[in-house]
């Protein structure tokens, strides 16, 4: 059994007030003790001024688009036409699925990210890379709007979601992610859902993300109804006029956890319902490609402080420069003023890890979670947790208590 103490300035446990230095004694990958002198087991590496804090958790991702160089189409596109190239890079004949995998998990983790929610279209075996990588919470996607469609992408999404690679620590949950209203039959919403019931598995789906998918629900008309004919995909009958997101909301609380993504278009009683079932849905916003679609902005203080439970995602590389979560937090600080360092800090962690179902396991430095640590450079004397928002990004990192090269 290998145990040792790291010992610094300042250990921000996220779930508790920090500590002035503190330590953080890990045994066997997890971590035992957290606080004071006391705390400490085995030989006290002391790391001097910087913060201790749990890895980031990203709790969107597609990285699948992680070989991208520079977002698809334009900033301040609709979805619609967005969404079209997406269709299109997928087409791509050099596209290579574990090339951008490990890309991602590598790009992630220079970031200071050590688990990834990841919205997953390649096979399990995909993510098995070699070397230090995030661990994963693997939302397998399902796409099928036409009846035809939608019962072989059930059983495919089962098939993945059920055959994930068991490698103990690296994967911590599999799940499903039905897409988004626009390309997921809601029959099959509902399919999914008593699935993740019945084995206890998460889901996430893009909900409210922009007008057009509101005009579908409520209409039947718009950009996504030209989208979907134009492959033969529409059916008339699927969505009746008059739906809301409240109606797929209210089919995701069956699953034990479902994260509602984006949710720019959410109204005040979808809101509200959000925060009444904030046991088991989340909100996950994406700051930048928030910004990247020029959506109105998102009330986030006000949210929260609603009940609504809200983590950050860096969506994927067709949509965002990069894949570093630590930014997204800056912008979310840049832009929301009401947003304190110290829950900005959550939504990267603790929350994000609470959403996706794995907060006994990361998102925390407390005892029995995965040694999961990231050291930021921190000589503040009264509060940390300006100095950690500030910062440009982890100066060393820990995977299961091992130091990985930055
Ligand atoms: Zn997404």
């Amino acid at each position: 059994m290998t145990t040792f103490t790291l010992r610094a300035r300042w250990v921000v446990p996220v779930v508790a007030p920090p500590i002035e230095g503190g330590c953080v004694a890990v045994s066997d990958g997890r971590i035992v003790a957290v606080g004071g002198p006391d705390a400490a087991r085995g030989p006290v590496e002391d790391l001097g001024d910087v913060a201790l804090l749990p890895g980031l958790v990203n709790a969107h991702c597609h990285l699948e688009f992680s070989s991208l160089s520079q977002p698809l189409g334009e900033a301040g596109w609709p979805l619609p036409a967005w969404i079209e190239r997406v269709i299109a890079d997928r087409k791509r004949a050099d596209r290579n699925a574990t090339t951008a995998v490990a890309a991602g998990l590598a790009e992630s983790l220079r970031a200071g990210v050590t688990t990834v929610g990841d919205i997953a279209t390649a096979q399990p075996a995909a993510y098995a890379t070699a070397g230090p990588r995030p661990r994963l919470v693997l939302l397998h996607e399902a796409i099928g709007f036409s009846d035809a469609r939608r019962h072989s992408a059930f059983a495919d999404v089962v098939r993945r979601a059920e055959s994930a690679p068991s490698d103990g620590c690296a994967t911590l949950a599999s799940g499903a992610s039905p897409h988004a209203p626009y390309t997921v039959h809601p029959e099959l919403v509902s399919q999914l859902t008593d699935w993740a019931a019945q084995a206890s598995a998460p889901l996430a789906m893009h909900l409210a993300e922009s007008p057009e998918e509101i005009e579908l629900l409520a209409a039947g008309s718009g950009a996504f109804r030209e989208l979907l004919e134009a492959r033969s995909m529409f059916d008339p009958a699927a969505i009746p006029a008059g739906t809301r997101p409240l109606d797929y909301l209210r089919r995701l609380t069956a699953a034990p956890r479902a994260l509602v993504i984006h949710g720019n278009y959410l109204d005040a009683t979808e809101r509200n319902y959000l925060a009444e079932h904030a046991d088991r849905l989340s909100l996950v916003h994406c700051p930048r490609t928030h910004a990247y679609f020029d959506h109105p902005p998102l009330p986030l203080a006000e949210w929260r402080a609603s009940g609504v439970r809200i983590a950050l995602g860096t969506d994927s590389r067709a949509s965002n420069p990069d894949l570093d979560l630590w930014r997204e937090m800056q912008t979310v600080l840049a832009k929301h003023p009401a947003v304190r360092p110290a829950d900005a800090v959550a939504m990267v962690t603790a929350t994000a890890a609470e959403a996706l179902g794995v907060s006994d396991q990361t998102g925390s430095l407390a005892p029995g979670r995965w040694a999961d640590i990231l050291a930021v450079p921190c000589a503040s004397p009264s509060d940390p947790l300006d100095a950690v928002v500030a910062a440009r990004g982890p100066s060393e990192v820990w995977l299961g208590g091992r130091r990985v090269s930055r």
